[in-house]
């Protein structure tokens, strides 16, 4: 198995309280059997999300301490600007205070530009955020994923590829007139953190082209995928990273980032424009980020924000960093695999996905198998997972009946250079352990269920 060292040494370091079982059998019943409602105090490892949780570098604190706070036209953020056009080649920069930010301020003007009758939106698959901001702009949000990523257990390169068929079906279906923007979602964060292929994107930005639609990128994982691309996709892996991140953005015409992923600020984000030939719609984006986010050179940053992003999209996209973080989750799926866990095969390039609906085949989904499995994985070793399954999906509104999930796993995605491989092999030892004694397990019921948004408010208790 392979283990690759950590590229860097540790010069600052943050304990962690350690737990007792008691103590956490107590923090647990507290938080309703809900890891979300948990103190962070409470967990010693925290594999909730990678968003924003990543460690900066020395050279980004240093950063932070040069940061030109003008309110216009700052020097942090023209060295931002720069550096988007010599990493990506796109010309026009628009800094928002996080991926969301990006979404609420372009998606409404595209859908007014297109001046259509019924639009859509068509991506591999929309993120949450994503989708809801699609819908908020009058939108439908409609996803043509790869059937490949539906089989956990089966081998496939590039899991987060677009159905090409399927979306040019889309595209007849509703007409190219109505299709607004084709969003391209790398990675696939919804399918489990996979790669789309460039050969996919490119494909993608052809059909695109030939029906006049704008491409949007939507790109909080691009190194992840660009290192997946070098290792995977055929005469690539001598090309360098940097000419790679370039050919995938060049079919796009806008990206839209969380840069409080794969970039490991803990906020942050962009919305930026290739070149002139969306000049209007640039300029429409621009006017709505000054009441929505902030003045266009800081979009609801913070100078030294601007800094410590600059640095950071320079520092993810390097070669050994990716190596070491890609490899430290498939050294994490890895154990598992070996003592006979079943997860989302291969694994992603920010999370492990566990098959609970494999794993506790005696708890229906209705009695959320992989949020009982979370809860013992935090009893057992003070890890803290997060279920992607019937609980995250709910009821549908109109029947009021829980809607049917395609899986029910639990994530455990990792922070980028925060855990080491120690931890990582801490992790797999505690869900073996748990595993060992599966049948114990038991499901779960409400004892309050919120109307929306229920996984993160729930309180449960286990069914006797
Ligand atoms: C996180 C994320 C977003 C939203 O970004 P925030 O910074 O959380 O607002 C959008 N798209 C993808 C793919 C993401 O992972």
């Amino acid at each position: 198995m392979k283990r690759i060292p950590e590229p860097f040494r540790i010069k600052m370091v943050e304990p962690i309280k350690m737990t007792n079982e008691d103590d956490r059998q107590a923090a647990l019943i507290e938080a309703g059997y809900n890891p979300f409602l948990l103190k962070s105090e409470d967990v010693y490892i925290d594999l909730l999300t990678d968003s924003g949780t990543g460690a900066m570098s020395a050279n980004q604190w240093s950063a932070l301490m040069v940061g030109d706070e003008a309110y216009a036209g700052s020097r942090s953020f023209i060295k931002l600007e720069q550096s988007v056009q010599t990493l990506f080649r796109y010309q026009h920069v628009i800094p928002v205070h996080q991926g969301r930010g990006a979404e609420q301020i372009l998606f409404p003007n595209m859908v007014k530009h297109k001046q259509c009758k019924a639009p859509v939106f068509i991506s591999n698959y929309h993120f949450d955020t994503t989708a809801a901001h699609v819908e908020m702009s009058g939108a439908k949000a409609i996803n043509v994923l790869t059937p490949a990523a539906l089989d956990t257990c089966q081998w496939d390169d590039f899991k987060g590829n677009f159905d090409l068929d399927a979306l040019s079906k889309t595209i007849k279906e509703h007409g190219a007139e109505n299709v607004v923007g084709i969003i391209i979602t790398i990675t696939c964060n919804s399918a489990g953190g996979q790669p789309v292929s460039l050969a996919n994107i490119q494909a993608v930005a052809k059909i695109a082209k030939e029906n006049n639609i704008l491409v949007v990128i939507d790109s909080a994982r691009f190194a992840e995928n660009a290192y997946f691309i070098k290792q995977r996709e055929q005469g690539l892996s001598q090309t360098p990273l940097g000419d790679i991140i370039r050919s995938m953005f060049t079919c796009g015409d806008i990206f839209t980032m969380s840069a409080k992923k794969d970039p490991m600020v803990n906020m942050g984000g962009l919305c930026c424009f290739k070149d002139d030939s969306q000049l209007d719609l640039f300029r429409d984006v621009q006017v709505s980020c000054v009441p929505m986010e902030g003045f266009i050179t800081y979009g609801g940053l913070n100078g030294r924000d601007m800094e410590a992003l600059n640095v950071g999209l320079w520092e993810c996209a390097d070669e050994d960093y990716l190596e070491y973080r890609i490899g430290q989750v498939t050294y994490l799926g890895d154990l598992l695999r070996e003592a006979g866990i079943p997860i989302q095969y291969p694994t992603g390039g920010h999370a492990v996905f566990v098959d609970a609906g494999k794993l506790l085949p005696h708890i229906p989904a209705a009695q959320f198998p992989a949020h009982a499995l979370a809860n013992h994985l935090y009893l057992e070793g003070g890890v803290r997972g997060v279920e992607i399954g019937s609980l995250l999906l709910g009821r549908d509104p109109d029947t009021g009946q829980q809607k049917t999930s395609p899986f029910e796993l639990l994530r455990l995605t990792i922070p980028r250079r925060v855990y080491t491989n120690d931890h990582m092999k801490y992790i797999a030892d505690c869900l073996i352990a748990v595993a060992a004694n599966v049948d114990k397990i038991k499901g779960l019921t409400f004892e309050y269920e919120p109307p929306v948004l229920r996984h993160f408010t729930a309180r449960l208790k286990e069914i006797e």
